[in-house]
């Protein structure tokens, strides 16, 4: 199979010819990888993508929002709503919502996702294990992570962290927390970290999300990572008071972030829905300040966070329609220069063994755009795609 005429953004290439962003490639491929990438002459009649990454989805609640109510700005009322919805769940009904949302991704593009399980006590939830069982069921098209999402507090007693810590790693997850503002911050995260070590366990934490100034777990969690030996291991995600902190604090914060090698995940949809006033037009808009975390090299991701459920009514598992909010909340321009967000980024977020670069020999797993810049990039017509997966489109 030949692609032609296609643009590689200079972020998402794996080889250095030099050449701008604006030229195109011919792209060979031979069974399930990329055989040839070679300069080619003419205008570009698309552009083309590695399989797309979502670092940051809740497959346990989303399609719900039929039986909880949208929360209309208040990030508590949803967690509220949505733990009274959870005793409801049962083993079928999320088989059946989570499958739909891999259908819309593998659709989409994605090639891996990483899921937050609402995990509030110490038993582990119904979840779970319909996790694992379509983790196994998907291998090969969606690689799926899990990270248990427990409201910090939970930590600061006893025993319950070490049998979460203990069954996640049992089930090869993720460890995280829920932290916005907590008492005694400090010792509850060390007792995180702690636990993540002892385990063995990579840490994703939902932290600051909100728009309080004073909420500034973000800064915490960065110099834990780095007095704990666990640099690189850790993503954070919302971080939303960044936006609303004074200039120098946030970039010391970001420049914390960055020699712990943090993972730093924006949620645009959730985050314009939650954030800011709703009782007047709001100004706020709750994205966390990813052009300042560049400026200190750290390469942030975006993703997909909830779908149709109390915290986030609308949206859909196309990682490029939330990519196109981000590029517009966050003035990222010119867009095709933060394709890293949803390709490259996440892949080192998560670990995956690809990192998402094209190169001749990587796997052929792709999205063929028809947008031929940066512009079309961001309109229905051009996120029109070609999903390609082991050389084969779908
Ligand atoms: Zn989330």
């Amino acid at each position: 199979m030949q692609l032609e005429r296609v643009l590689i953004p200079r972020r998402v290439r794996g080889f250095d010819d030099g050449r701008p962003d604006a030229q195109a490639y011919d792209v060979r491929l031979d069974g399930d990888r990329v055989a040839a990438v070679s300069p080619a002459d003419g205008p570009a009649q698309g552009m083309l993508l590695s399989a797309l990454v979502d670092a940051h989805v809740h497959l346990d609640k989303n399609y719900t929002v039929g039986q909880v109510g949208a929360a209309q700005g208040d990030l508590f009322a949803a967690i509220t709503r949505m733990a009274q919805a959870r005793a409801h769940w049962s083993g079928p009904d999320l088989r059946a919502r989570m499958t739909r949302a891999l259908e819309d991704a593998w659709q989409s593009g994605t090639r891996a996702m990483r899921t937050h399980l609402d995990w509030n006590e110490r038993d582990a939830p119904l979840s779970l294990g319909v996790f694992e069982a379509l983790r196994d069921a998907w291998a090969g098209r969606i690689e799926l992570q899990c990270v248990s999402l427990t409201p910090l507090d939970l930590f600061a007693g006893a025993s319950a962290g070490e049998d979460i810590a203990r069954e996640v790693a049992r089930a090869g997850g993720v460890m995280g927390a829920f932290v916005y503002r907590n008492a005694d911050l400090e010792p509850k995260l060390r007792r995180v970290f702690e636990l993540a070590r002892q385990n063995g366990l990579a840490l994703d934490f939902h932290v600051d999300e909100g728009l309080h100034a004073d909420a500034n777990g973000l800064a915490l969690i960065a110099e834990l990572a780095v007095r704990m030996g666990m640099a690189g291991q850790v993503s954070c995600s919302h971080c939303c008071s960044l936006s609303v902190q004074p200039e120098a604090q946030a970039q010391a914060t970001l420049a914390g972030c960055a020699r712990a090698g943090l993972h730093l995940v924006a949620l645009p949809t959730t985050n314009l829905y939650l954030q800011g006033a709703w009782d007047r037009t709001p100004v706020e808009r709750g994205i966390t300040r990813l052009r300042e975390a560049a400026g200190h090299g750290l390469r942030g991701c975006i993703a997909t966070d909830n779908v149709a459920d109390g915290f986030y009514p609308y949206g859909s598992y196309d990682l490029l329609e939330t990519f196109g909010l981000g590029v517009q909340v966050a003035h990222l321009a010119p867009a095709t220069d933060w394709l890293d967000a949803i390709t490259t980024s996440p892949a080192r977020a998560m670990g995956l063994a690809w990192d998402g670069r094209i190169a001749p020999g990587c796997p052929a797993d792709l999205v063929h755009l028809q947008a031929r810049d940066e512009f079309e990039l961001l309109g229905p017509t051009g996120r029109r795609r070609t999903v390609i997966r082991a050389g084969r489109p779908l």
